[in-house]
C-alpha cells in the first residue's frame, strides 16, 4: 500500500522526505515552492542533490511521489497577463520536478470566469501542450474538480473531453480527488457507489490514465459543489465508502495522498492512520 499526505517544504525541500517518515508515509506530495506567490527562487543543485539522496535512502517509492501546482496559476483564464504567468508557471514546475525525480505533477483545471467553458478549454490545453513541451519525462496530472462556478473538470465527460485533446496522451495522467469526485454529484459512500463511481470513471476518462488519487473525505454533501476537505470517514463519504475506495486503488496500486484538515480532531498522522486501518 502506497499512503501519505501533503507534507510541508518548509526550511528545506529535502525535509518533506523526513516529514513523512516522520508520520509513517509511504507515498507524499509537495509543493515545490510557495503555493501563494508568483515568485519562485531557482533549486540550487545542494537542494537538488539532498532531496534525491533522502527520499533514496527511505523506504519511499519515487513513483509514490508527487507535485502540485501553486494555487495562483489560472490555465482557463481570459485575463493575458494571468495567463502566461500560469503557463509559465506550469512549464517551470514541469522542470522542477524533473530536477528533483518527482515523475507527477497535480494541476487543477482553472476557471473561465465567465467566459465560457469552451474558450477556457481551448486556453486551457493550450497552456497544457505548451508545458510538455519542456523534454523530460514528468507527467501532468489533471485533477477532477468540485464543480464550483465556473470551474473547469469536474464532469467525467468534460474531464475525458479535455484528456483526449491533449497531445502526447504519454505527457499526462489524472489525479482522482474523493472529496472533489463526491461534491461533484458522484456517489462513493457504499460498496456499490464506489463500483458504479469507478466503472463509469473507467468507461469515459479510463482508469489507465489514473496515476494518483487524492484521499479526502468531504464536508460537503453529495452534489453540492463545495470545495471543502474532512478527516477521513468523518465526512459525507464516510468510513465505509472510502474503505471501498481505499481498497479499491490498492488493488490497481495507485499511491493515495491525503490532503486532510489538522485540527484538535485529527492531525496528518492519525488521518493516513484512519486510511491504513480502513485498508
Ligand atoms: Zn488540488
Ligand atoms: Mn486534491
Ligand atoms: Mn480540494
Amino acid at each position: 500500500m502506497q499512503i501519505g499526505c501533503h507534507v510541508s517544504i518548509s526550511g528545506s525541500i529535502d525535509k518533506a522526505v523526513d516529514n513523512a517518515m516522520m508520520i509513517d508515509c509511504s507515498a507524499f506530495q509537495i509543493f515545490t515552492r510557495s503555493p501563494r506567490s508568483w515568485h519562485v527562487k531557482d533549486l540550487s543543485d545542494n537542494d537538488v542533490k539532498s532531496f534525491k539522496q533522502k527520499l533514496d535512502d527511505s523506504k519511499i517509492d519515487r513513483f509514490a511521489t508527487v507535485a502540485h501546482m501553486p494555487y495562483l496559476p489560472n490555465l482557463a483564464t481570459p485575463n493575458h497577463d494571468v495567463y502566461s504567468k500560469s503557463v509559465n508557471t506550469l512549464m517551470k514546475e514541469v522542470e522542477r520536478c524533473g530536477k528533483l525525480g518527482i515523475p507527477f505533477l497535480v494541476t487543477h483545471l482553472g476557471s473561465h470566469l465567465g467566459t465560457g467553458e469552451e474558450n477556457g478549454i481551448k486556453r486551457l490545453v493550450k497552456g497544457l501542450e505548451k508545458a510538455a513541451e519542456v523534454k523530460n519525462d514528468v507527467m501532468i496530472l489533471l485533477e477532477n474538480t468540485a464543480g464550483q462556478k465556473n470551474s473547469v473538470g469536474s464532469d467525467f465527460d468534460q474531464l475525458a473531453s479535455i484528456f483526449s485533446q491533449l497531445k502526447p496522451t504519454k505527457r499526462f495522467g489524472i489525479c482522482f480527488d474523493t472529496c472533489h469526485t463526491f461534491s461533484a454529484g458522484y456517489d462513493l459512500r457504499t460498496d456499490n457507489a464506489v463500483k458504479d463511481t469507478m466503472e463509469k470513471f473507467d468507461e469515459v476518462v479510463s482508469l489507465e490514465h489514473l496515476k494518483i488519487l487524492h484521499l479526502n473525505d468531504s464536508k460537503g454533501t453529495l452534489g453540492s459543489n463545495i470545495d471543502r476537505h474532512y478527516h477521513i470517514g468523518l465526512g459525507g463519504i464516510g468510513e465505509k465508502g472510502l474503505s471501498a475506495v481505499i481498497k479499491f486503488m490498492n488493488k490497481k496500486k495507485i499511491p493515495m495522498i491525503l490532503e486532510t484538515p489538522i485540527d484538535d480532531i485529527r492531525g496528518d498522522f492519525e488521518n493516513v492512520k484512519k486510511a491504513k486501518e480502513l485498508a
